[in-house]
């Protein structure tokens, strides 16, 4: 009886065991062809499956946070999301592809560095040390507008032109005040051309055509809305004649174009004109270019088309007239009351 009760009980263990076995041989060849993963899922799409969710979560975090420099952050709709299941081996998790699909969707938003002068928005760089490298050299120089020079941090989805801070150190210095000569009225200030950076002016009252051996054509006809001369936010090196986008400019004198493309520094769109004894015209703020630098141009071509680029509120061309290098009150030669 007992005996009787001893094999039965040897031949269920038997079995047991058996069943155990045969479980994990199963069990293992189930987990060699399957395998647990995550699949992900973005905006309700499965976009992919990852071995390693926390190590794709950390990746699309730090990618979200920014990397310190110019990305200051992401802003991405939704995460994805994870769910535990079984993938058919073979099929190999794309954390790549998932990371890519991510960033597709995210909007990233750069931080970046104005340098200001009277507020307005002059020229940029990357890093707040380049910023302040150009304000501290500023100082170092006495640059007589320093009180005016601010730094802004901006944020955008674009990057704007960065420049070097010598360039930019260039444009916006403005000689200290010499101690004053008594007769002539002469006065130093700074273009905020990149063409050339360092320009001084000279005042004269515009009542008689001077002569400087060519005649000056009208670019445009039109509403003088700003002369020569000091405005509240500075020296104005030109003179200002609004007109509505795509009005043609036209070349002031035959010459050859100096300089015909885009300045971050205020000008916007712009073309220079060299007439040659040292006279130059400028035509800024246009809504595009006809001509390149280097080509000759005749009085009346058409060179260029009024625009609202760079600094300018409202559809004008920004017309000066230089000789040797100082801007000149274009009154002198062309727009005047009584003589044109
Ligand atoms: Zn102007």
């Amino acid at each position: 009886m007992i005996k009787n009760i001893i094999v039965r009980i040897r031949t269920s263990l038997k079995v047991i065991t058996l069943i155990i076995i045969a479980t994990l041989i199963i069990g293992c060849i189930f987990l060699y062809v399957y395998r647990p993963i995550y699949s992900v899922t973005l905006n309700g799409e499965v976009v992919g499956y990852t071995e390693n969710k926390s190590k794709l979560q950390n990746e699309i975090n730090q990618y979200i946070q920014g990397d310190g420099n110019n990305v200051a952050f992401v802003q991405v709709d939704n995460l994805p999301q994870y769910n535990m299941c079984l993938l058919k081996k073979g099929n190999v998790a794309n954390d790549e592809e998932i990371f890519d699909t991510v960033k597709q969707q995210g909007t990233t938003y750069y931080q970046y560095y104005a340098i200001t002068e009277d507020e307005k928005e002059k020229s940029y760089v990357a890093t707040y040390e380049e910023a302040k490298s150009v304000t501290d050299e500023l100082k170092t120089k006495k640059s007589n507008n320093i009180s005016k020079i601010g730094i802004v941090k901006k944020y955008g989805t674009t990057l704007p032109q960065f420049d070097t801070t010598t360039k930019i150190v260039a444009a916006l210095y403005v000689k200290p005040p010499a101690p004053k000569p008594v007769a002539v009225a002469t006065t130093t200030a700074v273009y905020s051309s990149s063409y050339k950076p360092t320009y001084s002016k000279t005042e004269n009252s515009p009542t008689n055509k001077i002569a400087i051996g060519i005649t000056l054509n009208k670019p445009v006809n039109g509403i003088i809305t700003s002369r020569y001369g000091y405005r509240r936010s500075g020296f104005h090196t030109g003179l200002d004649i609004a007109q509505p986008i795509g009005t043609k400019i036209k070349a002031a004198a035959s010459g050859t174009v100096e300089y015909a493309g885009w300045s971050s520094s205020g000008y916007g769109i712009y073309v220079i004109i060299s007439h040659g004894n040292g006279i130059e015209t400028l035509y800024a703020h246009c809504k595009e270019v006809y001509v390149k630098a280097g080509q000759q141009v005749s009085q009346g071509q058409v060179i260029a088309a009024i625009g609202m680029t760079g600094n300018t509120t409202g559809p004008h061309v920004h017309f000066e007239v230089r000789i040797d290098g100082q801007c000149q009150n274009p009154q002198n030669y062309i727009y005047q009351r009584s003589l044109n």
